[in-house]
């Protein structure tokens, strides 16, 4: 159950009541930034009743709570003027790893040229083998930074450790927490303090409902701009890299109000699949994608055999201008403040 408090409703107020809800039996978690409590096991709302200050009561039935569509219709916000959300589209693309300066410029200015508004880049990477290329770190945030700032672009990149908020936090629009990190549940509930979008993958084997309370971590610490991309799913098949559930895109918006982007580069691994997936996510209702692009595929230090040429993806944009009927969302749509 979740109670909502009127305006104005002062902290002892609330302890007040939690300490009445402690005395029956009740945990309950207060949740400042959202004006509300959340106690998960209360059923009877009459228990409450005494407490004048609370202005709504809801019952969610779901284990996810703060994300789930009962909790709020919508999700909408802007990162530097470009609207984000259940309502629009947005495409995020750009290399696996920034690699160096050169190719990061590169992309930036081709990027710019197609007018896309969200640069991704790992300067922090996870990858299986220690022995792999890791990203350049400190230098890699800045070398986007600079090419972002060049060319007007947003930052998209992953937090891998919770030691580097305050470094990818400086340097990024959008915090990225990767499959890897999707049970980080003490990372989750950081990012719910910090004043940055979220971009929230599913785990590799996460369920709907672990994915979801993934967010709820975050949205439970104060912060409510979060976006979740689906980038595949591991299977028992090695004849792809990941399963793309394209599927959770119609079933994610059943039950959550937070936008869902789709991440074909990683969902299936193979460069030559991921326009064909792409259009199927755009079509099923995505609100946007993050692909994987870079100047010279072949010779790229991680994901190489995912990567689009500059040319695929151009050829996949003039695709989706051909399917914005059925897309029926402004894509990288501009904030407009009302006079
Ligand atoms: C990435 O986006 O480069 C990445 C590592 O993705 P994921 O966490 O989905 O594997
Ligand atoms: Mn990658």
């Amino acid at each position: 159950m979740i109670a909502f408090f009127k305006p104005n409703t002062s902290t002892f107020q609330i302890a007040e009541m939690q300490l009445h809800l402690k005395q029956i039996g009740f945990e309950s978690y207060q949740i400042q930034k959202l004006g509300l409590c959340m106690i998960p096991n209360l059923k009877n709302p009459a228990s409450l009743e005494s407490f004048n200050f609370i202005e709504s009561i809801k019952q969610i039935d779901t284990p996810y709570q703060l994300a789930s569509l009962e909790f709020k219709k919508e999700t909408n916000f802007s990162v530097k003027d470009v609207q984000i959300g259940t309502n629009f589209a947005n495409i995020i693309a750009g290399p696996c790893s920034v690699e160096s300066e050169e190719q990061i410029f590169e992309t930036a200015a081709f990027l710019h040229k197609n007018n896309i508004k969200f640069i991704r880049g790992g300067a922090y990477k996870p990858r299986t083998s220690p022995y792999s290329f890791r990203g350049l770190g400190k230098d890699g945030l800045k070398l986007l930074a600079e090419a972002a700032k060049k060319y007007e672009l947003r930052i998209v990149t992953e937090l891998m450790d919770l030691s580097l908020l305050d470094e990818v936090a400086a340097y990024s629009d959008i915090i990225q927490i990767g499959s890897r990190n999707m049970a980080n549940f003490y990372m989750l509930s950081e990012l719910g303090k910090i004043n940055k979008p979220i971009l929230l993958k599913r785990g590799m084997q996460a369920k709907v409902n672990e994915w979801l309370l993934a967010a709820d971590y975050v949205m439970s610490g104060g912060n409510e701009e979060i976006i979740l991309c689906e980038r595949g799913i591991r299977s028992f098949d090695p004849a792809s890299r990941n399963v793309m559930d394209v599927a959770v895109i119609p079933l994610i918006q059943s039950l959550s109000h937070l936008p869902i982007i789709a991440d074909p580069s990683h969902g299936t691994g193979d460069a030559f699949l991921v326009p064909t997936l792409a259009k199927a996510s755009m079509v099923a209702g995505a609100n946007g994608l993050m692909i994987e692009i870079h100047p010279n595929p072949s010779k790229a230090l991680s994901d190489a055999r995912q990567a689009l040429s500059f040319d695929a993806f151009e050829a996949l944009l003039a695709d989706l201008e051909t399917l914005k009927p059925a897309i029926n969302k402004p894509i990288d749509a501009t904030y407009s403040v009302a006079i």
